[in-house]
């Protein structure tokens, strides 16, 4: 009889924010605004040359992005979604017997990476909706072997702070790798967000100590950049570890449209600038709405709002489902009267308010 792998026994399908055709999809923190022209008019332009491989080192995209971010090309690996980097992050250090510490309510995939190469999540809750970095220093133990942080995490929108992750990392044992995933970098306007790329920038003004080695800084396209149906994620490491998420790496794994829509894209500071100031709005006029309404919610650094409702959330979502508004549920998370939902357009906004106000009647 065919049996399947003991590490898929504890490994359920992952279920997606659901697509529901004439319904608003606030459900998977995609970009209202769709993606930047700039991109689009390169996926035009790329369309006949679908014929050839891409290029298997994105080194134009590689380019670029070290220019932007200031940071060197060693220092990059691009891949099919930052969900594929997390994937190769498990392919390159772990296996049976390892533990991970993840931290309880948070992005399922680095539960899945972790579990699908054989390893065991310790997990952590959070504090107040946010991640406890001092708790989780102390789930570390010599078998260790990733720590998943998620800053801004999803799905409380919560961020730490500069001075909680130095500390943290000083801390955290070397033959730790500690992943820290910054999908939605570009829309946080703390101040106290810590600037993790300038660990990777030698200069006078950064310590670039030893305790600071073992990160890798995951972002993507998917988010403010309005792609994450093209799939694009990248990886900042010092080159030792992008090497071995290369050994990891499939040759062809972005693909061609992919790669010159990213790349166009991160020319395009005029849409990143009007995604900001929208999601800026949209913050703001549903924070107040939902104050009027008496909702508590999670102030939030990203483009997604948690908050908890007084119902069942997936009875919540049905009603909104069926009256033209999609949300996310949090039951999966066990928080059964929370929901999270995605910042829209003003419109998209005020019409999940009209359809919340009804639905909660
Ligand atoms: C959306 C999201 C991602 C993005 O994944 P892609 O594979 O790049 O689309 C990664 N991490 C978190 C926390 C996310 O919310």
């Amino acid at each position: 009889m065919l049996k399947e792998r003991s590490a898929l026994k504890n490994i359920k399908p992952y279920v997606p924010g659901k697509e529901i055709t004439g319904n608003i999809k606030l459900a998977s923190n995609e970009n209202p605004l769709g993606p930047s022209p700039k991109a689009i008019d390169s996926i035009k332009l790329s369309a006949e040359q679908v014929s050839l491989y891409p290029d298997g080192g994105c080194v134009l995209l590689r380019n670029k992005l070290a220019d932007k971010l200031g940071v060197s090309e060693d220092n990059l690996v691009i891949g099919n979604g930052s969900d594929e980097i997390l994937l190769l992050i498990a392919g390159a250090y772990i296996g049976p017997g390892d533990e991970v510490v993840i931290s309880n309510v948070t992005f399922s995939e680095y539960e899945f990476s972790a579990r699908l190469f054989g390893a065991s999540p310790v997990f952590v809750d959070l504090k107040e909706y946010a991640y406890d970095l001092n708790a989780i220093s102390q789930a570390i133990t010599p078998k260790t072997k990733i720590v998943y942080l998620c800053n801004p995490n999803n799905p409380t929108g919560t961020i730490f702070k500069q001075k909680e992750l130095d500390k943290f990392l000083v801390e955290a044992p070397q033959n730790v790798l500690i992943v820290i995933d910054e999908a939605y970098y570009e829309y946080v306007t703390s101040p106290f967000y810590p600037q993790t790329t300038s660990y990777y920038i030698e200069s006078d003004k950064f310590d670039v100590s030893t305790s600071y080695k073992n990160i890798v800084i995951l972002r993507t396209f998917s988010k403010i950049y309005g792609l994450a149906g093209l799939r694009v994620g990248y990886g900042i490491a010092r080159p030792e570890i992008i090497n071995s998420l290369n050994k990891a790496r499939e040759p062809f794994n972005v693909n061609r449209l992919a790669q010159m829509a990213a790349t166009a894209a991160l020319e395009d500071a005029d849409f990143l600038k009007e995604s900001k100031a929208n999601n800026e709005a949209g913050k703001k006029y549903l924070y107040q709405e939902l104050q009027e309404l008496g909702i508590e919610y999670i102030p939030t650094e990203a483009n997604f709002i948690f908050m908890n409702v007084p119902a069942d959330c997936i009875e919540l979502f049905e009603k909104l489902r069926d009256n033209g508004i999609t949300i996310r549920p949090m039951a999966s998370f066990g928080c059964n009267q929370s929901i999270r939902v995605t910042i829209g357009t003003p419109e998209q906004n005020k019409f999940f308010i009209a359809r919340l106000k009804e639905a909660l009647k």
